[in-house]
């Protein structure tokens, strides 16, 4: 499996402390049967800078501890980017870093509590550039929560998203859960990432909300959010579903 947001880097930012820790969450993230790892780091969160340079030389050394520890995961260079006004200009500084390398889809952080009124611009402004977003969280975002609407016109817009695994297993209650349900009942979820900050409360659950998925949708639903990280990886086109307006009410219960 291919997991594409998580903070696995040593000692840059609430995620692994070291590079002990680094080294145990990667065993746990090949215990559940992860291959392949987008090392997120955030960036312009008020208190981590982590830019691009800087994280693909942390990517690398990781992905050469793992080869001398025998550790079979590969770590690919992320970042985890706060939705900022300075946004543009970290870009023109080449601070922003993409998961891929045609500069296609970026991560993009909102704040928990609200969505700030530039983020419709923002999106509209990354997407003329060329650049997707791909919301992560939003079932944890408070403003979201109550205003499902938003969201689906921050898809309709072009924007992704991306559910994390903790939240569809139940991990951060059950209104995020049943939020994350509804987000993915009305083709608003692009991929399923485990946004693992360590090997405790918040580690490698991909599986576990994989397993959750094809229990409640079918399998199918499970290969088209594998698939997508599968393309991502690959630098492929996504499959991505017209997202339905709130207004339907649907059968699944998790
Ligand atoms: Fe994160």
């Amino acid at each position: 499996m291919i997991d594409i947001h998580c903070h696995i880097l040593p000692g840059v930012d609430d995620g692994s402390a070291d590079m002990k820790e680094s080294l145990n969450m990667a065993r746990k993230a090949v215990e559940a049967g992860i291959t392949h790892l987008f090392a997120t780091p955030h960036h312009l969160n008020e208190k981590y800078v982590n830019v691009k340079s800087d994280i693909i030389d942390r990517a690398v050394r990781l992905n050469e501890s793992l080869q001398q520890n025998n550790i079979p995961l590969t770590i690919h260079p992320g970042q985890e980017v706060r939705i900022h006004r300075d946004i543009f200009s970290s870009l023109e500084k080449e601070e922003i870093l993409t998961l891929d390398d045609n500069v296609t889809y970026l991560l993009l952080e909102l704040p928990s509590g609200r969505v700030p009124a530039y983020t419709q611009e923002v999106i509209y402004e990354l997407l003329l550039k060329g650049i997707t977003p791909i919301i992560v969280h939003p079932e944890r975002n408070k403003e979201l929560i109550t205003n499902h609407k938003l969201l689906f016109e921050l898809v309709q817009e072009g924007a992704l998203t991306q559910i994390t695994s903790g939240s569809i297993i139940g991990n951060f209650g059950k209104s995020i859960q049943s939020f994350s349900k509804k987000i993915i009942e009305h083709n608003l979820a692009h991929f399923i990432a485990t946004d693992a900050h360590n090997i405790g409360s918040r580690g490698f659950t991909l599986q576990q909300a994989y397993e959750k998925i094809t229990k409640v949708y079918g399998i199918e639903r499970t290969f088209y959010f594998k698939e997508n990280t599968e393309l991502l990886l690959q630098g492929l086109s996504l499959i991505i579903e017209k997202p339905v307006p709130f207004k339907k009410k649907f059968m699944g219960i998790f």
